[in-house]
């Protein structure tokens, strides 16, 4: 290791939403934002008085979708019963975890992840975990093909209660939804106008940049080294076919995200075995956010093409991927007055920490 880098202090724009910042600011006596409260894990596997643990199956709506089909579950899809949304009664004006407002009618269904009251995604087994993006997957084709009106099926998880998780059982949510989310449409906006520039996918590049990035920066007047960028320094984790990365203009200080190697715009394109490498990725990625921020709240969502008719030309400019967002601190007055993020930590150290962890 060489000596401390220099303070950091810069305004980074978000490559691919230019119209995003962050304040890099890592300077000593940079005062620490407040830390979100940690979450006491409930680490038991069986809980009686819970609607989702094994054996209390008639406490929450009939299964949508099961796995496996046939005896004890191991992954159900259910309608929530307290839906944002709901295909029968149209609402206005809703506000949910992502803090999206949206009007209108859809579909809102929990995806119980596992039968074990506490598990954590990183104890989860790598066949488990892709048995549940392949039938997230599965149910994601179904809501999109019942109902032509659906824009997207949003696909997150809310983990601790400051992320917005209302039931401690390990799950996640599905929501149908007549518009596209504002933070996917300035991806999907921006993207394209990057591809209309530069003939190549603005996600694909990064990918490229994280895994080769190398640059010396020299003091202007005496010639010295001012700072030495590392390779592949944004790189947390890689598997044969996904890559896990740190954004260089992250608005949270871990924040962390999943995307297929290969080009690839809509989840629901991805083949099967690929998922496996998927949930290997996922895996060791949360296993190494444990390690360094244990019991953090985050949230994790989903960002794929469209279906709908509006998005079809953004199959090559747009590179679908999963987004996991640690909430460690509270975001100040200053930051939710400006919409400038502040980062006291920077993304090149944070991804350094996360690399450092020794996994088996
Ligand atoms: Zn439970
Ligand atoms: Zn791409
Ligand atoms: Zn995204």
């Amino acid at each position: 290791m060489t000596d401390a880098p220099p303070p950091i202090r810069e305004i980074r724009i978000n490559p691919i939403v230019p119209t995003e910042s962050v304040l890099v600011a890592t300077a000593r006596g940079m005062r620490p934002r407040e830390a979100e409260e940690r979450v006491a894990r409930d680490t038991r596997n069986q809980v009686d008085t819970c609607p989702f643990c094994r054996g209390n199956e008639a406490r929450t709506p009939p299964s949508l979708r099961t796995y496996p089909e046939v005896g004890p579950w191991d992954i159900r899809i259910v309608e929530n019963l307290y839906p944002v949304l709901g295909d029968d009664r149209p609402q206005s004006n809703l506000a949910f975890g992502l803090q999206q407002v949206i009007d209108g009618y859809g579909r809102h269904e929990v995806v119980i992840d596992h039968p074990h009251h506490g598990i954590s995604v990183h104890e989860m087994s790598p066949g488990h975990l892709a048995q549940l993006f392949r039938l997230v997957q599965t149910r994601m084709g179904e809501l999109y093909a019942a109902d032509p009106r659906l824009s997207y099926v949003l696909l997150f998880k809310n983990f601790g209660r400051a992320a917005g998780a209302s039931i401690a059982h390990t799950h996640s949510q599905l929501i149908a939804m007549p518009v596209v989310p504002e933070n996917l449409h300035n991806e999907l906006h921006h993207s394209r106008a990057y591809f209309l520039r530069h003939s190549q996918c603005v996600f694909c590049s990064l990918i490229d940049e994280a895994l080769t990035f190398e640059a010396t920066i020299y003091d202007r007047q005496s010639g010295a080294v001012r700072r030495r960028i590392d390779v592949g320094q944004y790189l947390v984790e890689r598997g044969e076919r996904f890559v896990a990365i740190k954004p260089f203009a992250s608005r949270f200080e871990w924040e962390v995200h999943i995307l297929p190697l290969e080009h690839q715009a809509d989840f629901l394109q991805t083949p099967s075995e690929a998922l496996a490498d998927f949930a290997a990725v996922l895996k060791r990625t949360m296993a190494r956010l444990d390690w360094v921020i244990g019991g953090a709240q985050y949230n994790y969502f989903l960002h794929s093409q469209p279906r709908s008719n509006a998005f079809w030309d953004h199959a090559t400019s747009f590179h679908w991927h999963l987004e996991i967002c640690p909430r460690t601190s509270i975001p100040t007055g200053f930051e939710l007055g400006s919409g400038l993020f502040v980062s006291t930590l920077s993304p090149e150290d944070a991804a350094a920490r996360l690399r450092a962890v020794m996994l088996d």
